[in-house]
């Protein structure tokens, strides 16, 4: 199993410093991390960011409210899909693709993978086709994933990891992956758990925003992440629980389990270089 961070999306919303902790001028870097996991059954890709559909035509398909308040990076270069060919494969090896939620910044390079089957909890799904209030409809975009031909869906329970529930098992995966629940960004968010021969690594997705809210007993964050993360919950009770037991995960376990969530572009850096220098691109 070889694991490759991707980042597929960079948004730069105004606010420098003050959204991630280190930009120097008006506007910040937030990347979108993603993974590409070769294994036996094939590729299987953690999270889309941005598709070549939304590079394409992002006013068709992405929210105005949203383009205007992140920012977004629209370049090809930044897709799964040119990275993966890039790094010498088709987008018919991709065989699945595992969603930490459907968020248009998550979910956007779905229809670039036909082949593949997406894999996402039941009840993100619901929210996704629920979609009331205005956040709702803004984060949500069906169009990028309305032409996906095969969905697996998921409840929660089943054997537990490190104190939280798992989904193990799922349908066409080696056993080495599984959905970890973390309710509160949205309905149906869930971490990613690899087991990897060096310990697991754990995607957050979006159940914390700023590497200084983990690994520390101190947390932080910063004003404008902070911000975002409230805009975007629809949970806070089960969004701050989940955010405070992922910080007891990283203090207690920090030789067994490696966490990262989607958008520090600082975390992104340390665990890309840790790799394959040759696949990032951050921008
Ligand atoms: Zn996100």
């Amino acid at each position: 199993m070889r694991i490759h961070h991707l980042n597929c999306g960079c948004m730069c919303p105004i606010g420098g410093a003050l959204f991630d902790g280190f930009s120097r001028g008006l506007t910040a870097c937030l990347i979108c991390h993603c993974l590409l996991v070769e294994t036996n059954q094939g590729l299987v890709l953690i999270d889309t960011g941005f598709g070549e559909r939304d590079v394409k035509a992002p006013l068709s398909r992405l929210s105005p409210f949203f383009m205007n308040l992140n920012r977004i990076k629209f370049e090809q270069k930044y897709t799964a899909l040119a990275q993966i060919k890039q790094l010498g494969f088709d987008k018919s090896d991709v065989r699945h693709i595992v969603l930490t939620h459907l968020d248009f910044d998550h979910a956007g390079g779905l229809e670039d993978f036909p082949e593949a089957t997406v894999h996402v909890m039941q009840s993100e799904i619901d929210a996704a086709h629920k979609c009331r209030g205005f956040i709702s409809s803004q984060r949500y975009r069906p169009l990028q994933w309305d032409e996906v031909k095969q969905w697996k869906y998921y409840s929660p329970g089943g054997e537990p990891w490190f104190g939280f529930e798992a989904v193990r098992d799922l349908e066409g995966l080696p056993p080495e992956i599984f959905l970890i629940p973390l309710a509160g960004h949205t309905h149906g968010h869930a971490g990613i758990a690899i087991e990897t021969p060096e310990g697991w690594l754990l995607h957050a997705g979006d159940a914390y925003f700023y590497r200084h809210e983990i690994n520390t007993p101190k947390p932080h964050c910063t004003p404008g992440l902070r911000a975002y993360q409230w805009l975007m919950e629809v949970d806070r009770k089960a969004r701050l629980y989940n955010q405070q037991r992922l910080r007891a995960l990283s203090l207690s376990h920090s030789n067994d389990v490696r966490l990262f969530c989607s958008h520090d572009a600082i975390e992104f850096k340390t665990f890309a270089d840790q790799n394959q220098p040759s696949s990032v691109t951050l921008g």
